[in-house]
């Protein structure tokens, strides 16, 4: 899918925003749920998106809306540095097929690195324990300040 077309109320993350598909849910507020990458590419893998947003991507969403969004980011982010005390954590966020996107709700990706663990590749990794995942997400939460 380009950068160009219309919103797809089935896509995955609008499912899960509705109830329709389970995930290992870390954070929520008025403005963003956090869960737990599902294709991770490192462990604690953790993906924010915005809730009430029909955005494909970040050039689409409302100017106003990004610091609500942002705020959940590092929100989350430093939750997981405090729960898996990673040396590094990597933030993306891919706009259009051609840049990597997969999944047409904008979202951001939170990655947490070791210096001892290569990157896994992304979208092309196996899937997670879904045990593995509720755990993880429990232990991030536990840290949300
Ligand atoms: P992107 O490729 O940037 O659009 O990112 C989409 C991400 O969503 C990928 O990293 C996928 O592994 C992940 N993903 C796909 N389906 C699910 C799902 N049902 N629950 C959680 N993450 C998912």
């Amino acid at each position: 899918m380009s950068l160009d077309g219309t919103y797809d109320e089935a896509n995955i993350f609008a499912k899960i925003l509705r109830g329709e598909m389970p995930a290992a849910k870390v954070f929520e507020d008025d403005d963003v749920l956090a869960f737990m990458d599902v294709f991770p590419q490192s462990r604690g893998h953790t993906l924010v998106i915005p809730k009430r947003s029909t955005a494909r991507n970040l050039l689409e969403e409302h100017p106003e809306r990004l610091a609500a969004l942002m705020k959940g980011v590092q929100r989350v982010a430093r939750a997981v540095r405090a729960a898996l005390t990673p040396d590094g954590i990597t933030i993306t966020q891919f706009n259009g097929a051609a840049a990597g996107q997969t999944v047409f709700h904008l979202h951001v990706h939170i990655i947490p690195r070791w210096e001892t663990a290569p990157l896994g590749r992304h979208g092309e990794g196996g899937m997670a324990d879904p045990v593995e995942l509720k755990a993880l997400a429990g232990q991030i939460a536990a840290k949300i300040a």
